[in-house]
């Protein structure tokens, strides 16, 4: 079976059979990792190797602190603007569509928000365009998105401003598929469930002088400041999940790090975008060059193949391939997880599906 669910995505094979020899026994401690007291010296050490692990995957300099946090990403749409947003300042927002302009209509609760580019005008179809009509030093932060997970865009360069804005990416469906260089940014924040592990955990690399500038209501477990010195655990951390987080790090040097995950991320998606671009019957309309490379949206010219297709995934284990409710279509979403072999085996069914419906 091979899992396309945009997230919860599958996990890599070897860390569900690792997890699952030590579900019950954790290394001879007779307790599962579930079990263990988050202030043990067992579970110290997984955190510590989870921190240590992606650290030396992002090449993370030691003025950026790592968080694990709760509730995966959509805690963060409300912590970045509480914790950078000042009063008489303003958030920077490119709009690539519907996770940024979540992220943006949530700061907007907290302070003044301004959309300074857009790929409005393509039905963010394209790559965002610069809007006039702000001033870069009136900006406390640039959010963006570098990988629109429903839309199906990837922003491949990093935005620049003038000035030293701090920049803010949310990475949810692209951390850890190609290098980033950390120091590019103020504060990287990701939800867990595609690329790192399950569902409800969320990462925050976040540089060292961001901190201690919150708003005054900034609740103190979204407060960065706070939960630095608390090392994440200001509340109970969800142990089990960062514990197949660091499993989930191992493998990806296993792999050969991230340069050797995008290698094969390039492989699949260039892979499933030929045998899309070649079809009759389906279609990608995204620009180019802002292909997304983790989540691949495709559609039929002709509505009404569209359901036995999916049926016909589903019966020979291609899963979830059905598009997001607000977009329709299919979507095939490759994390790392996903092998090289489960994207030849649906570009093999699209072909086949093709052969038998024209
Ligand atoms: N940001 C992006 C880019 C996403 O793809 C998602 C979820 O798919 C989220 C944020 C929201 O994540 P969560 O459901 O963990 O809050």
């Amino acid at each position: 079976v091979y899992n396309f669910c945009s997230g919860p995505a599958m996990l890599p094979a070897p860390v569900l059979a690792q997890a699952q020899r030590e579900l019950t026994d954790y290394q001879g401690h007779g307790v599962s990792v579930m079990e263990l007291s988050h202030r043990s010296e067992e579970f110290l050490a997984i955190l510590h190797s989870a921190e240590h692990g992606l650290r030396s995957l992002m090449h993370i300099p030691d003025h950026y602190h790592v968080l694990f946090t709760s509730g995966g990403a959509s805690p963060q749409f409300s912590a970045v603007p509480l914790n950078l947003l000042s009063s008489g300042g303003a958030a920077g927002f490119i709009n690539t569509g519907y996770w940024s302009q979540k992220a943006m209509a949530e700061a907007a609760r907290f302070g003044r928000v301004v959309e300074v580019a857009s790929s409005a005008d393509s039905a963010f179809k394209s790559l965002p365009v610069w809007l006039s009509g702000f001033q870069t030093n009136e900006l406390d932060y640039l959010h963006y998105t570098p990988n629109e997970t429903i839309g199906g865009v990837e922003l491949f360069e990093v935005p620049e401003l003038p000035t030293d804005t701090p920049l803010v990416a949310d990475m949810s469906s692209c951390i850890l598929s190609r290098p980033f260089d950390v120091e590019q940014f103020g504060l990287i924040y990701a939800g867990a469930q595609k690329n790192i592990g399950p569902a409800g955990l969320g990462v925050v690399i976040v540089r060292e002088d961001l901190l201690g500038s919150a708003q005054a209501q900034c609740p103190r477990l979204l407060n960065y400041q706070t939960l630095v010195e608390a090392r994440s655990m200001a509340n109970t951390p969800p142990t089990f999940a960062i514990y197949l987080a660091d499993l989930v790090f191992q493998w990806c040097s296993a792999q050969g790090g991230v340069p050797t995950l995008a290698k094969h991320n390039l492989a699949k998606s260039d892979m499933l975008y030929d045998v899309i671009d070649r079809s009759s019957i389906l279609f990608n309309d995204i620009e180019p060059k802002a292909r997304s490379r983790m989540n691949v949206p495709f559609f039929f010219h002709d509505k009404n193949l569209e359901s036995s297709f999916l049926a016909g995934a589903q019966r020979r284990g291609l899963l979830n391939l059905a598009g997001h409710r607000s977009a329709g279509g299919c979507r095939a979403s490759i994390y790392n997880a996903m092998p090289l072999a489960g994207v030849q085996a649906l570009t093999d069914y699209m072909i086949e599906f093709e052969n038998t419906h024209v």
